[in-house]
């Protein structure tokens, strides 16, 4: 069997994928890409089909490419951020190589680097990132019925209010995902209850200013840790209709019912707890806190842009956060289907390295893991709060393809000395002079 050396192998082909690619090959480093399925397979196949990026297309991209098709002020659809990915791989001449899966990676032992088995035979690698994606396996919380009377999705199976059945839908998690979902339910004429845990909802825009710059000029993409207790607290933005601020009491005075988190579910029923009231007044903390530092920034700088004492208006509470549901009747309500959009968690059950502690979750600094040879890019947090995103990943990447570059130049030093130590060990030559 023949067996394929290479000195750097990156495992999937997203965005975190193609950002490895091109600063690997900015530093000089042999890699190939290998993907499973196609160039940005998640954005392809693993979200709903009307959804658009969460950001601009100004500034949800990579430094080197614009999207030229778009204005920058647009959110790209889900098809032109894959496109994207897919041009940018040709414009850098990613050697990249589809539908081949990595299957395992073993550290070799008594010599360096990694065997790593794919679908497409062996091959030797002196290092492995692992770009495999923040959010790979679905999460559906235990407290999911067993009943088959309900259908039941998770987020990243929903593709469009066609897909579920006649009757009313529970969805449960009102991250960005959730609420966009619940909002397309309704608008389909679904009657929707949505299940609001602890969330953040930054203003789509406020003083003329997208989020996602307020967001950069605040430093906050850049933050290096999560404020402590927020580790459950869910991001509720859209882009959806050119973009707009999440407020759940507007959704809910248009139709859309809240309730708090999903406690249980049992003969039937399901119960909520109440923390509706609390969560939506967090939430709205959160989002005053946003226009507060953002009028402190103008403030500060002495920057001209239009006032906007509107957007500090948070409309009455509906009813269902006055007078909470802690319980429904499935049967009686005529709830049919359950959206979860609960999250994913990681699978790195490929990766057979001492890389992961006691929770399986991958031990790095930066994404630099603590076995040698072994990189994670791409996840929640890596290095910041920009990490997972398409804007940020492209940062860390960069911090990756450098560490590996310096590993490199310690290797090469090592392999000139021990050629320089055998050369003066051997015999020297006899040169005869006439
Ligand atoms: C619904 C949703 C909307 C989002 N919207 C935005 C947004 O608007 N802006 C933004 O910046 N971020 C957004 N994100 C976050 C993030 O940008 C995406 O999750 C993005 O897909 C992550 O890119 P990635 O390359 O790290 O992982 P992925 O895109 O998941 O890519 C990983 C790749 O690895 C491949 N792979 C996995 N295992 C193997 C294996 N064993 N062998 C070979 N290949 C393998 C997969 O097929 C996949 O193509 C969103 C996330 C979600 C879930």
């Amino acid at each position: 069997m023949t067996v394929e050396r290479i000195d750097t192998l990156v495992v999937g082909a997203g965005q975190a994928g193609v950002a490895m690619s091109e600063h690997l090959n900015n530093q000089g480093v042999p890699h190939l890409v290998l993907e499973r399925h196609r160039i940005a397979e998640a954005w392809r196949t693993r979200r709903w089909d009307s959804l658009v990026a969460n950001g601009p297309a100004w500034h949800d991209r990579f430094p080197g490419l614009e999207f030229d098709d778009l204005d920058p002020d647009a959110f790209a659809s889900k098809e032109r951020v894959a496109a994207y990915f897919e041009a940018y791989a040709r414009k850098i001449n990613a050697p990249i190589r589809t539908g081949v899966e990595v299957r395992s990676v073993e550290r070799n032992t008594g010599r360096p680097g990694f065997t790593v088995e794919t679908s497409d035979g062996i091959i030797e690698a002196n290092r492995v990132v692992a770009a495999t994606g923040p959010f790979q396996t679905p999460v559906i919380p235990p407290i999911a019925p067993d009943d088959e009377a309900l259908t039941q999705i998770h987020s990243a199976e929903y593709r469009n209010p066609e897909q579920l059945p006649e009757g009313a839908v529970l969805v449960v998690g009102a991250g960005s995902s959730g609420v966009q979902i619940a909002e397309e339910l309704q608008r389909a004429g679904k009657r929707v209850y949505l299940s609001v845990g602890p969330h953040d909802r930054p203003p789509r825009a406020y003083r003329g200013r997208d989020f996602c710059w307020w967001l950069g000029v605040l430093g906050e993409w850049d933050a290096e840790m999560m404020r402590p207790g927020t580790e459950h607290v869910t991001i509720a933005v859209s882009g959806a209709d050119g973009g707009k601020t999440i407020d759940f009491r507007e959704l809910a005075h248009g139709g859309m019912t809240l309730v708090g988190r999903t406690r249980a579910f049992a003969d039937g029923k399901v119960t909520f707890e109440s923390d509706l009231a609390d969560n939506l007044t967090a939430g709205d903390e959160n989002y005053l806190s946003k226009l507060d530092a953002a009028d402190d920034y103008i403030r500060r700088n002495g920057i001209d842009l239009p006032e906007e004492p509107e957007a500090r208006a948070i409309p009455p509470d509906p009813q269902c956060v006055s007078d909470p549901i802690l319980e429904l009747d499935l049967a009686e309500t005529g709830i049919t289907s359950i959206v979860w959009a609960t999250g994913f968690s990681v699978d790195y059950h490929w990766l057979k390295v001492d890389a992961f502690d006691e929770n399986g979750r991958p031990r790095h600094q930066r994404g630099v893991s603590s076995e040698p040879g072994v990189y994670f890019v791409g996840l929640p947090w890596l290095s910041r709060r920009g990490s997972s995103f398409i804007w940020g990943v492209w940062h860390d990447a960069k911090h990756i393809a450098d560490h590996i570059a310096t590993q490199r130049k310690y290797l090469a030093y090592h392999a000139e000395a021990q050629r320089r130590a055998e050369d003066d060990a051997s015999p020297r030559r006899a040169v005869t002079v006439v």
